[in-house]
């Protein structure tokens, strides 16, 4: 529930507006998933909250710890579907990579979430839940203490948060406010695949970053890398980044591009990434390529992966290379929850994807 909601729903039930504050504050700032703990309510206010309200978060199918620190949650919701939340710890931070759909309708063709048959959208509370749970699970609360260790929010992990906007927006209304876990928009990122019409709509309702999965510099390529450039070619993508509110050296667009060998990577390619994203405050991100089983491209080597991000570097972008995180533990986008899903078909003996298929056979 937005915070309007809450307090539509608590002045209906005939209690003053101020409930609804201390309830928030209670659920958003303390972390709270029982209606008993909270001090300040009346037994017989509690007992009708705990009527009208449920507290809950999404169950943890499985948890996995890479030696780097990178944490990973598989997470099950109430309809029995499944989704990844990741955290990655830094020295100076900790990001956590959230999920906005089950699965994703759009079919990148490096991507293992592309592969994946369930779809839908994740609701609002759904994709709160995923940070409620990480911040349980850190030891985070309450929320906004100077020590605390989720500090950023990518929106990086299964789905394409374009296409459940709404969701969403309110979810990330809700953990920007101020009463609450307080991110502030400058410590959220949102990837998406690029969703021309509904870049600018986030821009000016939610100020977040924007990460666009560009991974082609040439239409004929990025239609086959990233199938939604046929609707959405690379000139109305650039055009609409360009205009994206609030734009500084500061505040700068993150470039994602994934490194796949012989496909992207040459040095031709390099030269028309920058100049396709000339005089847009930019960041470049070169994401070592983390193949999955059947997955039809290899990343590029060291050396390569070196050239492009040495040619980055001298037109005046720094670090571009992503270090990958959690290799030991399958943090790649979509890889926990496929492999969870054929343990799951091992044991029971019923079809298999394609993508399994083809990991039996390597
Ligand atoms: N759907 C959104 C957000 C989720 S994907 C989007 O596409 O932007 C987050 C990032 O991971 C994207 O840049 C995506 O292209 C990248 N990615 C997906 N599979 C990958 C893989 N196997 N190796 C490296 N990066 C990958
Ligand atoms: Fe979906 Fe993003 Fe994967 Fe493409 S890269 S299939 S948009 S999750």
């Amino acid at each position: 529930m937005s915070a309007r909601e809450l307090e539509e729903a608590v002045t209906e039930a005939g209690l003053p507006k101020f409930r609804a504050r201390q309830l928030w504050r209670w659920v958003w700032r303390h972390g709270l998933t029982s209606f008993d703990e909270m001090s300040d309510l009346g037994k017989p206010v509690r007992a009708q909250f705990a009527d009208m309200f449920s507290l809950g978060r999404p169950a943890v199918t499985q948890r996995l710890k890479s030696s780097d620190g990178t944490i990973k949650w598989l997470l099950r919701f109430a309809d029995g579907s499944e989704a990844e939340t990741v955290y990655i710890p830094d020295r100076h931070r900790g990001t956590l990579c959230i999920s906005s759909q089950v699965g994703c309708t759009l079919t990148c063709s490096f991507c293992h979430t592309g592969t994946q048959k369930l779809v839908r959208n994740l609701t609002a509370g759904e994709i709160c839940g995923q940070v409620l749970l990480a911040m349980d699970e850190l030891g985070d609360w309450p929320a906004g203490k100077p020590e605390r260790r989720l500090t950023n929010i990518v929106l990086m992990g299964m789905g394409e948060p374009l296409f459940n906007y709404d969701n969403v927006a309110k979810a990330m209304r809700i953990v920007m406010s101020g009463e609450g876990v307080g991110l502030s928009k400058r410590r959220i990122t949102l990837s998406t695949s690029g969703v021309v019409p509904e870049i600018a709509r986030a821009g000016a309702d939610l100020g977040v970053n924007l990460a666009i999965s560009l991974h082609a510099v040439r239409d004929d390529l990025r239609d086959e890398l990233v199938p939604i450039n046929r609707k959405y070619p690379l000139a109305e993508l650039i055009e609409a980044c360009r205009n994206y509110p609030g734009l500084s050296n500061a505040r700068r667009i993150t470039w994602e591009y994934v490194m796949l060998d012989g496909v992207n990577d040459s040095d031709e390619d390099c030269a028309a990434l920058l100049k396709l994203i000339r005089g847009i405050p930019s960041k470049i991100n070169l994401i070592p390529f983390n193949p999955w089983p059947g997955s039809p491209y290899e990343c590029s080597g060291n050396n390569r992966i070196e050239a492009f991000a040495a040619k980055v570097l001298k037109a005046g972008y720094a670090s571009p290379v992503r270090t990958p995180r959690g290799r030991d533990i399958l943090a790649a986008c979509g890889q926990l929850k496929s492999a969870s899903e054929r343990d799951r078909r091992h044991r029971t003996g019923t079809g298999k994807t394609a993508s399994v298929a083809a990991a039996d056979a390597t």
